[in-house]
């Protein structure tokens, strides 16, 4: 028999999804977590009753996320994704060979064995590239602590829910603009605007304390109900967000990259907003 399994993030509304079998549902240490096969999306990541990746739709919010900041900035060598348990950001920014390492943290090493257990169809083989060093630990802390510097940092959050709200606060912003290298690039996952548009005044509100451009970039990710996601964006390279085209699409040919969102066209249009989310940050 099928079970109805319902998202409840925004105020007056349910997504329901079918579950046509139920692969794992229960707690770990910090959240509760469900992985189901759906017909339309494949496996299905939720967590305290939240959509978090989806096999059939995960590209585009992870290429985004990745690809992005990376080929903005164009030398990046350190990253760090804060989050991301599900393998997927670790994944895409492993494609970038000049990458020396990516240092992920994630809260929960539940779901990073749960992630090698279902969902290898997005994590792949990233958890076992030598590349990576991978942290159990809470990011805010992390970041608190940390004394290396990135290139780039991902922060590839859960919403503002459970332990992923002190991820949208002032000081843990604040704390990954100092890890950042000069002219390092932060990038937030900031919830869809139409349906969350607080979360992302709050993200921009700091980021302008903080750095000298910031700005969000939207990819639409179908299993996030309510329109276009927004990714925050932080940086002190004044350049950075403005990359020609042409300069992303000879970075993006030299990395090798293949990708079925990203392109260098679709990158530098994302950062065109439209006019309810242009006032909403301005
Ligand atoms: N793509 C997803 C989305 O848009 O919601 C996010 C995916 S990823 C599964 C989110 C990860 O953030 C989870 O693995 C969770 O354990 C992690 N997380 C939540 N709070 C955290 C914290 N304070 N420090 C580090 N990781 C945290």
């Amino acid at each position: 028999m099928t079970r109805w399994i319902e998202e409840v993030l925004h105020p007056g509304l349910r997504f329901k999804l079918e579950a046509e079998k139920v692969l794992y549902d229960s707690r770990t240490a910090h959240q509760r977590v469900v992985v189901f096969e759906n017909v339309t999306l494949g496996r299905v990541l939720i967590l305290d009753d939240i959509v978090q990746t989806t096999e059939r739709d995960e590209f585009v919010y992870h290429e985004m996320l990745s690809h992005v900041p990376i080929l903005a900035h164009g030398a990046a060598r350190e990253v760090l994704i804060v989050g991301g348990g599900d393998g997927g950001m670790l994944e895409e920014t492993l494609k970038h060979g000049a990458i020396e390492r990516v240092t992920m943290v994630d809260i929960d090493a539940g779901i990073i064995e749960l992630a090698k257990t279902y969902l290898r169809s997005i994590c792949k083989d990233a958890f076992e590239d030598p590349r990576t060093d991978l942290v159990i630990a809470d990011g805010v802390a992390f970041v608190a602590r940390c004394d290396r510097r990135f290139d780039v940092i991902i922060v590839d959050s859960t919403d503002p829910v459970g332990p992923g709200v002190a991820l949208f606060s002032d000081d843990f912003y604040r704390n990954c603009r100092r890890c950042l290298t000069p002219g390092g690039i932060l990038v937030t996952q900031n919830g869809v605007p139409f349906l969350q548009a607080t979360e992302l005044v709050n993200t921009l509100t700091a980021f302008r304390s903080l750095f000298a451009d910031a700005s969000c970039y939207l990819a639409t990710v179908p299993a996030y109900v309510g329109g276009p996601m927004a990714f925050g964006w932080g940086t002190d390279d004044l350049k950075a967000r403005a990359t020609p085209p042409a300069v992303l699409r000879a970075r993006f040919e030299k990395a090798g990259i293949e990708t079925d969102y990203y392109t260098p066209e679709v990158h530098a249009s994302a950062f065109t907003l439209p006019a309810y989310i242009a006032r909403m940050i301005s």
